[in-house]
């Protein structure tokens, strides 16, 4: 039951992290083709700009909060379920559903798949 909480609550977790993705791009583009292309003062487009620039950082950090706190990786060697550390998270290369991580369990470091939540025949 715990497990099946955990996948809803992660899948909701990643859903919200595309909205706030979508709606920073759309608010950034909006704000840097108003700054290119309205009639402004120099300093109108540059306020505008950096408060462009300020809503994409915040949006992708706030995704990227999002996307840690969504579940774990499956260690592709031992198969086993592990939760990253920030550092490793953020440090690690990755594609959009896997990520190069070390295995805690094995100390490998592979391409590991993202799990919403451990599999209920682990122990
Ligand atoms: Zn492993």
């Amino acid at each position: 039951m715990r497990s099946m909480k955990e996948t809803k609550e992660n899948k909701t977790k990643l859903i919200l992290e595309a909205v706030v993705l979508c709606i920073t791009l759309l608010a950034g583009i909006t704000l840097i083709m108003v700054a290119g292309h309205v009639d402004l003062e120099t300093w109108q487009r540059v306020t505008l700009t950096v408060i462009a620039l300020v809503v994409i950082f915040g949006g992708i950090a706030v995704a990227a909060v999002l996307e840690m706190t969504a579940g774990g990786f499956e260690c592709p060697k031992c198969g086993k379920y592990f939760v990253p550390t920030k550092t490793a998270y953020i440090m690690g290369m990755h594609t959009v559903t896997r990520r190069h991580l070390r295995c805690p369990h094995c100390g490998v470091k592979s391409w590991c798949r993202r799990r919403l939540a451990q599999k209920e025949e682990q122990e």
